[in-house]
């Protein structure tokens, strides 16, 4: 793979923000991710820091249904019934939808069941 910026050098790395390929000139790291010197820099730092923070709410939170969880689930009962309504590929999609959320919920609750258990 060549750099996206440079096509006669090879890449070294890919940005965490865009995918792009990078070469050493194009790359910076950012705690420990790397990112496109001129363009991504910030929006990976952003998205550490999002990272970082959600894992630490994960970790923190004390009981195991956490708001997140919650949400999550009745965002996606919330979607199904509005599949339940429509019709269609728009029936479809809410499904979907709501297949979705009951997933990350799902997520949610074995992370933190798996990490209760470390305790
Ligand atoms: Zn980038
Ligand atoms: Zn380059």
């Amino acid at each position: 793979m060549k750099c996206y910026n440079h096509d006669d050098v090879d890449a070294v790395g890919i940005c965490k923000h865009c995918q792009k390929g990078l070469c050493k000139e194009c790359i910076e790291e950012v705690d420990g991710s790397l990112a496109c010197k001129v363009s991504c820099v910030e929006e990976v730092e952003t998205l550490n820091y999002i990272v970082n923070r959600s894992k630490n709410m994960v970790k923190h939170a004390g009981s195991q249904w956490n708001p997140a969880i919650i949400g999550s689930f009745v965002f996606g009962v919330f979607f199904f019934g509005l599949g339940f309504r429509s019709e269609g590929m728009l029936s479809m999609a809410m499904y979907i939808f709501g297949l979705g959320f009951c997933a990350i919920s799902l997520y949610y609750y074995i992370i933190k069941k798996r990490m209760s258990k470390q305790d």
